[in-house]
C-alpha cells in the first residue's frame, strides 16, 4: 500500500503569498490589478472574493469594476482599450465566463498581451506553443507549481492530461510536454480513458465531471491533480478524483477544495509580478 501524500494547495500559495509579498516592497509603488466582471454570476463573484482577498493580503491594488449585462462588445472592448493605455494598471484580467452573447476570446484578445494577466490571450498562447512562453496561463502554471512539490524530474514521465481547453487542458498540455513528459491529451471522445490513465505517471484531470477518476485508473505510485470544480445536490465542492479511493494508491493528490484552486489565485499574482518586473516582455 502506497502512502498517498496530500499536496496542500493553500499551504503552497500561502508561502508564495509571503515571498512575493517580500518582493513587491522594492516596487516603487504597489501593483495595479484590474478585474472586470460583466453581470453578477455568483460563482464569479465568489473568485473575485478570493482574487481580493489574496490581493490584500500581499499588498496589491485591486481596481474591481463591475459591468451591465447589456453594454455591448463594442462598449467593452473601448472600455478595456482605456485600461491598456493607462498607465497605473499592470495587469487586466476579465472574469470568465462572459454572459451570452459576449464573446470571450475577441474580448480577452483586446486586452494589451502585457497587461493580460491571466496569459489567454492568443498573442500569449502563440507563445506558449512555439516554446516562447512569456505570460502562461494561471491553472496549468498552477498545476504544475503543486507537481513540481512532488515530481523533481519530469523527463520520460507518461502524463495524461485529461481535458483540452484553451483555459487549462491545453496550455498544461504544452507545459508537460515541454518538461519533458511523454503526453497524451485525452478528452470527451477518447476512447479507453482508463487505460490510458492506468499507464500514467500524471495524471491531470481537468473535466467537470464528478467521480471520472476511480481507483482503478491509477498505477500505484502515479500523481493526480484534480482541477475539476462541481457542486453536488447538497452543495458540496468537489473534483473528479474520487478521492476517498486512491488514497493508499496514488502517490499524491491535491485536494478539492484546497489544491490547484488557491494556486490558480496565487499564479495570478505571480504573473501580475513578473509584468511589473518587465521581464517578460522587453519594453
Ligand atoms: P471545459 O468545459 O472548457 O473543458 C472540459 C474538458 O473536459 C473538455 O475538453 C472535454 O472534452 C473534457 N471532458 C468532459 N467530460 C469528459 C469525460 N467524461 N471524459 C473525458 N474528458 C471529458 O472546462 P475547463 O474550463 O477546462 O475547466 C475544467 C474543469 O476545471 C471545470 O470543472 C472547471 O470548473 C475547473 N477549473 C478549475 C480551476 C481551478 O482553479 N481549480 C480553474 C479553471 C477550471
Amino acid at each position: 500500500m502506497v502512502s498517498t501524500v496530500l499536496i496542500d494547495g493553500k499551504k503552497q500559495a500561502d508561502e508564495l503569498c509571503l515571498q512575493m509579498k517580500e518582493k513587491i516592497k522594492n516596487f516603487s509603488r504597489p501593483p495595479c490589478l484590474a478585474v472586470i466582471l460583466v453581470g453578477d454570476n455568483p460563482a464569479s463573484l465568489i473568485y473575485i472574493k478570493h482574487k481580493r482577498k489574496y490581493a490584500e493580503r500581499l499588498g496589491v491594488s485591486v481596481k474591481f469594476y463591475q459591468l451591465s449585462p447589456v453594454m455591448t462588445e463594442d462598449s467593452l472592448c473601448s472600455f478595456i482599450k482605456e485600461l491598456n493605455e493607462n498607465p497605473l494598471i499592470d495587469g487586466i484580467l476579465v472574469q470568465l465566463p462572459l454572459p451570452f452573447p459576449f464573446d470571450s476570446y475577441k474580448i480577452i484578445d483586446t486586452i494589451d498581451p502585457h497587461k493580460d494577466v491571466d496569459g489567454l490571450s492568443s498573442t500569449n498562447l502563440g507563445y506558449l506553443f512555439v516554446g516562447q512562453p512569456r505570460i502562461i496561463p494561471c491553472t496549468p502554471l498552477a498545476c504544475m507549481a503543486l507537481l513540481k512539490t512532488v515530481v523533481s524530474d519530469f523527463s520520460g514521465l507518461n502524463a495524461v492530461v485529461i481535458g483540452r481547453s484553451r483555459l487549462v487542458g491545453k496550455p498544461l498540455g504544452q507545459l508537460l510536454l515541454d518538461a519533458g513528459c511523454t503526453l497524451i491529451q485525452a478528452h470527451s471522445q477518447t476512447k479507453n480513458l482508463s487505460e490510458h490513465c492506468k499507464n500514467a505517471d500524471i495524471v491531470v484531470s481537468a473535466t467537470g465531471h464528478t467521480g471520472l477518476i476511480k481507483k482503478d485508473f491509477i498505477k500505484a505510485g502515479a500523481v493526480v491533480i484534480d482541477v475539476g470544480i462541481s457542486r453536488t445536490p447538497e452543495g458540496k465542492i468537489v473534483g473528479d478524483a474520487c478521492a476517498d479511493e486512491l488514497m493508499g494508491i496514488a502517490g499524491a493528490i491535491t485536494p478539492v477544495p484546497g489544491g490547484v484552486g488557491p494556486m490558480t489565485v496565487s499564479m495570478i499574482f505571480q504573473n501580475l509580478i513578473s509584468i511589473c518586473e518587465k521581464n517578460l516582455y522587453n519594453r
